[in-house]
C-alpha cells in the first residue's frame, strides 16, 4: 500500500514563537515503513492463541493500520482531546485502516454513563467513518468499533497469574510508606521488598485472597518484578493490581482487585491488536514497560507477536484554556459556566455550541503540527481556522448589535411616506450562484451606537455632522447631528439621504464615501438575543495559579440586538452565519420558545484581544 501524498501542512497563523511547528509527521514514516516492511502483516502468537484469538477473531485484516482513541470516560472531551481524535482517526484514514474508540474505564467511581455518552457523540459529530466498521452478522450494515477495557478484565486477571507463575510478578505487603521509601529516587536506586522472593506458589495463592477479597483495601499489591535498581523508575518492579472496593459501572461488584492504568493499557492495545499506539509525552518514560510487559505475554503466547508500540507526542497546549478535566469539572460543579456545553468551554460540546465546526477544529488540529517538543498555541489560530474555513461558506446577515435609530429626515419627502425600498446583497460573496437575500431600507433603520460620534475622531469615517457614508447595500447618507436625552445618552441620528445613489444603480458611484456601514430596517427588523463569548481565561497560560483568579470577567457580553429579515427561522448548527463586521455566529442549541431568537458568537472578523 503507498501513502497518499499529503500536501504540507500551512504553517499556523500564530504558532507558538518558541517552536516552529514542522509540516512534515514522524508518525507518517513510522507507519509508512511499517507497512512497506510488512511489520504486522505476519503477526501470530508464539504458543496456544487462548482468549486473545477469541478478541482478534472479529479484527479481520491484521495487515490494517489499526490505531485507537482511548479516553477515560470521566468527563467531557476538550481541544486537547481532538487533537488525539484528529491524529489518530485521520493516519487510520488516511492508510486505509480502522480507529478504535476504546473506553478506558478501568478504575471504578468515576466513570458515568453521561460521559460515555457524551464522547461518543463528539466522535460522532466530528465525523469520521474509519469508526465504522462491516457488522459481520448483517453485512451491508456498518457497526462502531468501539471496545471497553473493563471488557478485558478476566484476562488481564489470567496474564497476571502467568506472570505470576513465570515468575515476573508478586504479592508485596509492605505499607505504602515502605513502598515509596524503598523505591529510591532519581539519585538512588531501590531496595528490593522482602516479599519479593516468594514463590510462585506462595504468590499465585495469595493474589487469589486478594482477589477474593481476603485482604483490606490497600493491605497489597501485585508488583511486577523487573529492576529495583533501574535508572527508570518506571521498572522498579512497577504496580500491575490493587486492592480496590469500589462498584464499577460496567462489572459491578465482581472485583475487588483493579488493573493500575500502566498494566491494563498495554494489555488494551495488544487485544485488539492496535499497530500504533500514539500517546502524549508524559508517557515516554512508560514506554519500557509498556514493551517489557507485552514482550513477556508475547512470549507467554498470550498476546501476538509483534505487539504494538508507542508513539509519543506533545500534547497540545492552546493559551487562555485549561485542558484538564478535572479543573474542567470543576468549573462546571462550582458554576462558574453554564455546564459542559457553554459555549465558553474548550470542551467539544462548547465549542461546537459556540459555533465551533468540525473542519474548523480538524484544520486548527493539523496546523499545530505533530512534534515531540511541546509549546503553547495561540488561542488567536483557533480562530484563525474557523474564519478560514467559515468564510467560503458562512452565509451572510447584517445584525445591528448595540443599537441606535437613525432617521432619514428627507425619506417622506423623496421616496414618499411609509415607502418601503427592497434592497438585496449576496448570501455569500465568494459564492453568487448561493443567491441573494432580500431585505428593506425605510424612513427609520437602526446602525451601531458607536458608528456616530458627535466630533470626528482622527481616523473615524462614519457617521459625524457633515459626513456622508452609504448605508451597506442602499443608498449614501449625509449626517446632521444625533440627540441625547437627559442623562447624555444618544437616542437617536439624523441624516438625509442623498438622492440616486442606491447600491447597484448607475449613479451609486456617483459620491465617494470613506465610510459603509450596516444596519437594518425598522420595518423588518427581527429581535434577537447576540451572546459575544471572550476567552474564558484572562491569564495567558491558565491552570499555574488560583484557577478562579485566572478567570476572564467578561467573557461573556449579552446584547439585545436587531438583525435582517434572512434569518427568520434560522437553525442551529452546520456553518452559521457571518454577521457583517462582527464576526461568525450560530443560532444556540438550547434556545427555545420561551428564550426567543439566540445567537452565539463564535469569533470576531479578526483578533482583537488584549487591544
Ligand atoms: P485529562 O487530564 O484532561 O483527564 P487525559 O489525558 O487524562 O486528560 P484521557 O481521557 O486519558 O484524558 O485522554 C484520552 C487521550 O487523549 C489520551 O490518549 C491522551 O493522550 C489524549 N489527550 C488528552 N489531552 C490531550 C492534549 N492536550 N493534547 C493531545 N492529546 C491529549
Ligand atoms: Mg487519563
Amino acid at each position: 500500500m503507498s501513502a497518499p501524498n499529503k500536501s504540507p501542512a500551512k504553517p499556523p497563523a500564530h504558532a507558538a514563537a518558541s517552536e516552529p511547528v514542522k509540516p512534515s509527521n514522524f508518525l507518517r514514516q513510522v507507519i509508512e515503513t511499517d507497512l512497506a516492511d510488512g511489520t504486522y502483516a505476519g503477526r501470530q502468537w508464539a504458543g496456544s492463541p487462548g482468549d486473545a484469538a477469541h478478541h482478534a477473531a472479529g479484527l479481520a485484516d491484521p495487515a490494517k493500520v489499526r490505531m485507537r482513541f482511548p479516553p477515560e470516560p470521566n468527563g467531557y472531551l476538550h481541544i486537547g482531546h481532538a487533537k488525539s481524535i484528529w491524529l489518530n482517526f485521520s493516519l487510520a484514514q488516511e492508510y486505509g485502516g480502522v480507529c478504535h474508540l476504546r473506553f478506558d474505564d478501568t478504575s471504578p467511581e468515576k466513570e458515568e454513563q453521561e460521559y460515555v455518552d457524551a464522547i461518543r457523540d463528539a466522535i460522532e459529530w466530528l465525523g469520521y467513518e474509519t469508526y465504522l466498521a462491516d457488522r459481520p452478522s448483517a453485512p451491508g450494515t456498518m457497526q462502531p468499533h468501539e471496545y471497553f477495557a473493563s471488557n478485558y478484565f478476566d484476562f488481564m486477571y489470567r496474564a497476571a497469574e502467568y506472570l505470576i507463575e513465570a515468575g515476573l510478578a508478586y504479592v508485596d505487603e509492605q505499607t505504602p510508606d515502605q513502598m515509596r521509601i524503598n523505591r529510591g529516587d532519581f539519585n538512588t536506586p531501590g531496595t528490593n521488598s522482602p516479599f519479593r522472593a516468594r514463590t510462585p506458589d506462595e504468590n499465585l495463592a495469595r493474589f487469589r485472597e486478594m482477589r477474593d477479597g481476603q485482604l483490606a483495601d490497600g493491605a497489597a499489591i501485585l508488583r511486577a518484578k523487573i529492576d529495583m535498581a533501574s535508572p527508570n523508575i518506571n521498572l522498579r518492579d512497577p504496580a500491575l493490581y490493587r486492592i480496590r472496593r469500589a462498584t464499577h459501572h460496567n462489572t459491578g461488584d465482581k472485583w475487588c482487585i483493579y488493573p493500575m492504568y500502566t498494566y491494563a493499557h498495554p494489555i488494551e492495545d495488544a487485544l485488539e491488536q492496535i499497530t500504533h499506539s500514539i500517546c502524549t509525552l508524559e508517557f515516554e518514560d512508560q514506554r519500557p514497560f509498556y514493551d517489557w510487559l507485552l514482550d513477556r505475554l508475547a512470549e507467554g503466547g498470550l498476546i501476538a507477536s509483534p505487539h504494538p508500540r508507542q508513539y509519543e507526542f506533545a500534547r497540545l497546549n492552546v493559551t487562555h484554556v485549561i485542558t484538564s478535566k478535572r479543573k474542567l469539572r470543576q468549573l462546571v460543579e462550582e458554576g462558574h459556566v453554564d455546564g459542559w456545553d457553554d459555549p465558553r468551554m474548550p470542551t467539544l460540546a462548547g465549542l461546537r455550541r459556540r459555533g465551533y465546526t468540525p473542519e474548523a477544529l480538524k484544520l486548527f488540529c493539523e496546523r499545530s503540527g505533530v512534534t515531540k517538543s511541546g509549546g503553547w498555541i495561540d488561542y488567536a489560530s483557533l480562530e484563525a481556522a474557523l474564519r478560514d474555513t467559515l468564510d467560503p461558506i458562512a452565509p451572510r446577515a447584517m445584525a445591528v448589535l448595540d443599537p441606535v435609530k437613525l432617521v432619514i429626515t428627507n425619506w417622506d419627502e423623496l421616496m414618499g411616506t411609509g415607502f418601503l425600498d427592497d434592497c438585496s446583497a449576496p448570501l455569500n460573496p465568494h459564492a453568487p450562484e448561493a443567491g441573494r437575500r432580500q431585505f428593506k431600507l425605510g424612513r427609520d433603520v437602526w446602525i451601531e451606537r458607536t458608528d456616530y460620534e458627535e466630533v470626528q475622531p482622527k481616523g473615524f469615517f462614519r457617521l459625524f455632522p457633515g459626513n456622508k457614508v452609504r448605508l451597506k447595500y442602499g443608498h449614501v447618507i449625509e449626517c446632521i447631528g444625533g440627540t441625547k436625552d437627559a442623562a447624555g445618552r444618544l437616542v437617536e441620528v439624523q441624516a438625509r439621504l442623498v438622492p440616486d445613489t442606491k447600491s447597484g444603480t448607475p449613479g451609486a458611484d456617483a459620491v465617494k464615501v470613506k465610510g459603509n456601514i450596516t444596519w437594518v430596517a425598522v420595518a423588518d427588523a427581527l429581535q434577537a438575543e447576540v451572546r459575544l463569548y471572550e476567552r474564558l481565561f484572562a491569564a495567558e497560560k491558565p491552570g499555574s495559579g488560583e484557577l478562579l483568579d485566572e478567570l476572564n470577567k467578561d467573557s461573556l457580553v449579552t446584547c439585545s440586538a436587531f438583525v435582517e429579515p434572512s434569518l427568520d427561522g434560522a437553525k442551529d448548527g452546520g456553518a452559521g452565519f457571518q454577521f457583517e463586521r462582527h464576526g461568525y455566529f450560530v443560532v444556540d442549541a438550547k434556545a427555545d420558545a420561551a428564550s426567543g431568537r439566540v445567537f452565539n458568537r463564535a469569533a470576531g472578523m479578526k483578533d482583537s484581544w488584549g487591544k
